[in-house]
């Protein structure tokens, strides 16, 4: 039975990038060895890393000044590796849900990390705006894409301190303005690769001013230097992701992307507003183009396991929400065809035929 794949995270990927990373698992380039025995030293190797480090810039059109790199560890890892280079005294977040709340607990390891905005008190279904940002700040740290709660920042905002952001679960969903941004960073899992490689586009000139000892493997300086080869690199998921990215490209880039991304959420989201069996969590203005988040309506929660095991029978996966949100989450990243967004759709409305009789 086709499968639709609504995952959060390893999610879907394009079918042209696994068959690639399939045959390069069974002959790379022709060398007669597989992908993942091959030296990350070797020249077919430091190709695909110079061509994915390349599409990484011209996709998002990076500035000069900034730098691509591709490490292990995680967005994670990046919650901690963010203060420990940028973080001397004090730093900004915004409170969108739990992967920033997770970012803001390890910058209290290094200094002081103040909530500058929340929207706990509606259980993260709102990007706060309008709020004061403290002129003192060493950076403030945003989360573009909350993919737990479905809500997302849909311009790049304008901010007097140095901006941070992590972008895990919508990088190249969406043009962005990267010269807006200090730091943007993310695990690769949610929407260019299997997990296991971390992206981070840094801005060279924010490097070099802490007055702290930076072990060498966290220091984003030994990276740049290495170009990434400091140590072994994630071989495999930079070889998925270069694929993903040529994709990207082969399709128009990402403003066609975020056109195609528009026009899926949109079909989503009209349906859970028209059912009358559903709703949608987030506020309108704020929902997110990668993770829609819903919800049996009030006095249907009956409802749940009957259209999870509905939905299950025609193949759709992945669209169990986060148990602090209940209900249903469907991930449409770029991978995602606007056709399986269509499947579940009709699924819906089948649903709803099928309870109203
Ligand atoms: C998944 C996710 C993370 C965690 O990523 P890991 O690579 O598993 O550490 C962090 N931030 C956001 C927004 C995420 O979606």
């Amino acid at each position: 039975m086709k499968k639709y794949n609504f995952n959060a995270g390893p999610a879907v990927l394009p079918q042209a990038a696994i068959e690639n990373a399939a045959k390069a698992v069974l002959d790379f380039d022709g060398m007669g060895l597989s992908l993942l025995t091959i030296s990350h030293r070797s020249k077919e190797f430091e190709a695909v890393m110079d061509e994915t480090v390349a599409l990484f810039k011209e996709l998002l059109a990076i500035p000069e000044g900034y730098r691509v790199l591709f490490l292990g560890g995680g967005a994670s890892s990046q919650f901690y590796m963010v203060p420990f280079n940028l973080l001397e005294k004090k730093a900004g977040y915004v409170n969108t849900g739990v992967w920033a709340k997770k970012a803001m607990k390890e910058a209290k390891f290094f200094g002081e990390a103040v909530e500058v905005a929340s929207s706990e008190d509606r259980n993260n279904t709102y990007i706060p705006k309008g709020f004061a940002v403290p002129k003192d700040l060493d950076y403030l740290h945003i989360t573009t894409n909350n993919t737990i709660f479905g809500t997302e920042y849909h311009t790049d905002i304008d901010c007097p301190v140095p901006l941070v952001a992590d972008m895990s679960s919508d990088i190249l969903s969406r043009p962005v303005d990267v010269s807006k941004y200090a730091l943007i960073y993310g695990g690769a899992q949610k929407n260019l690769a299997p997990a296991g490689v971390t992206f981070v586009i840094v801005k060279e000139d924010m490097l070099g001013k802490m007055s702290r000892p930076i072990p060498t493997m966290i220091d984003y300086r030994t990276h740049i230097k290495e170009g990434s080869m400091f140590n072994t690199p994630p071989v495999f998921p930079i070889y998925v992701m270069r694929e993903t990215l040529r994709w990207i490209k082969s399709l128009g880039g990402v403003q066609k992307m975020y056109e195609i991304n528009k026009a899926k959420a949109r079909l989503l989201y009209e349906e859970i507003d028209r059912n009358p069996l559903f709703v949608g969590t987030a506020v309108k203005e704020d929902r997110s183009l990668m993770n829609i988040c819903f919800v049996p309506a009030p006095g249907r929660e009956n409802l749940y396991d009957e259209f999870f095991a509905f939905a299950k029978e025609r193949g759709m996966v992945g669209i169990k929400g986060h148990r602090l949100v209940g209900g249903f989450r469907a991930s449409t990243y770029n991978a995602l065809p606007i056709e399986d967004v269509q499947a579940l759709v009709t699924c819906m409305q089948d649903f709803e035929k099928k309870v109203n009789g």
